[in-house]
């Protein structure tokens, strides 16, 4: 696995050259502005050079700071550049865990050799992960059930402006305090959500074709999709629902994936989501967790009043969604990501049709909430799995 020849140094998460930082910052209040910010880091940060020549540096743990790069590095013009999204959580017992965290690892390595980067042994990504937490932990998140995000990510920062695979990169890895919107008070006055409200791409805006690197998480991804994100929330939707060909198939929402579950034309309960094959959309941790608890938990038993059903990835146009909604077929449908988890979908507009993909009295049937209260268990620690990864000898 990896570009890296083998002569050349591999990524060495056990080692570290570590300057603490000498003026801790503000940790800001849950709500605050800082916080809604997504932008107030914790005191330190890690990095790692890699170059062509030598391979991987010793990876460095020092005082969150801005990056120098010179305004012809790769990055900057050719979008070298990928990214993780993990959450670093408290648990209840007061230990530290992440989840899944060798599939982020995983992932950003292969989105690294995607955008011409360089590879790395996969389960290195954690150990470093781990040691900006062991430092940073205890004072930015002291308390048991919440959590911080955390962004790996991988840019090519050597200063040649010809265009050429790049001989230099570094790999950093911020944590931040994210708002955790299940906990904010809700506005009184505000009419009640059920779901968020999708808004269906047009046929002349695509996010991701065959061929393509919407599997991999690329900046690249995200910069040209931003027009029809700022277009969707201007006329009062959440996300963007991508589609995609002249069958107008169901992809993902922003940078989450799509759920539906139904009764299918044939009366049989499924949860449906689009299938990786074809490279269109983006492998999540969370979408590939919920399928594997679906299918170990719900496909032969009740839970409670939720009947079983069938988890299956397989292509779903947004005529299939439409054709449902108006037979009264749907029960639920759900996004999934790290960064908002596992949240309701109330309605998706296409071409001006309201579709609506709440169930049959108006509200969610619960597996959502089933599935995110499974996956919290583990991320929080209350129950044992080998999801989770934790972490260990935290400095007080
Ligand atoms: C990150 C991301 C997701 C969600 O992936 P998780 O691993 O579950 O966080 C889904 N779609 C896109 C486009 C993404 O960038």
């Amino acid at each position: 696995m990896g570009s890296v020849a083998p002569n050349v140094a591999e990524l060495d998460g056990s080692k570290f050259n570590i300057t603490r930082s000498t003026n801790l910052r503000d940790v800001p209040l849950p709500g605050s502005p800082e916080e809604l910010s997504h932008s107030h880091c914790t005191d330190h940060m890690v990095t790692v050079k890699w170059t062509a020549a030598k391979g991987w540096e010793t990876p460095e743990v020092k005082p969150y700071q801005n990056l120098s790069i010179p305004p012809t590095a790769s990055v900057l013009h050719y979008a070298t550049e990928c990214f993780e999204g993990m959450k670093v959580y408290r648990g209840y017992d007061g230990k530290l865990r992440l989840f899944r965290p060798d599939c982020n690892g995983e992932r950003l390595n292969s989105s690294s050799q995607r955008s011409s980067l360089p590879g790395f042994k996969y389960d290195e990504v954690k150990k470093l992960v781990a040691k900006l937490l062991q430092i940073d932990g205890p004072r930015w998140l002291p308390n048991p059930g919440s959590f911080l995000y955390i962004r790996p990510t991988v840019i090519g920062n050597g200063p040649h402006l010809g265009v050429q695979v790049p001989k230099e990169a570094l790999l950093f890895i911020i944590a931040v305090p994210w708002p955790d919107f299940t906990k904010m008070k809700k506005d009184p006055e505000a009419e009640p959500r059920k779901g968020l409200r999708l808004y269906a791409s047009s046929p002349d805006t695509i996010r991701a074709w065959p061929g393509g690197f919407g599997y991999a998480k690329l900046g690249a991804n995200y910069g040209p999709s931003l027009q029809a994100h700022g277009k969707a929330q201007a006329l009062g939707f959440d996300q963007i629902l991508w589609l995609f060909g002249p069958d107008r198939q169901v992809t993902e929402a922003g940078a989450s994936n799509f759920f539906i579950i139904w009764h299918n034309t044939e009366g049989k309960l499924e949860l449906v989501t689009a299938p990786l094959e074809n490279q269109l959309i983006l492998p999540g941790v969370t979408r590939r967790s919920v399928l594997e608890l679906v299918r170990e938990r719900l496909s032969q038993n009740f839970v409670g009043k939720l009947a079983p059903l069938e988890a299956v990835e397989r292509t779903l146009t947004i005529d299939d969604i439409e054709k449902a909604s108006k037979e009264g077929r749907i029960v639920e449908s759900f996004v999934s990501g790290t960064a908002y988890f596992i949240t309701p979908v109330a309605m998706i507009q296409n071409e001006n049709t309201d579709i609506n993909t709440l169930g049959a009295n108006g509200e969610p049937a619960g597996y959502a909430a089933q599935i995110k209260s499974w996956l919290e268990a583990i991320m929080y620690g209350k129950e044992e799995h080998d999801w989770a990864y934790t972490i260990e000898n935290e400095e007080q």
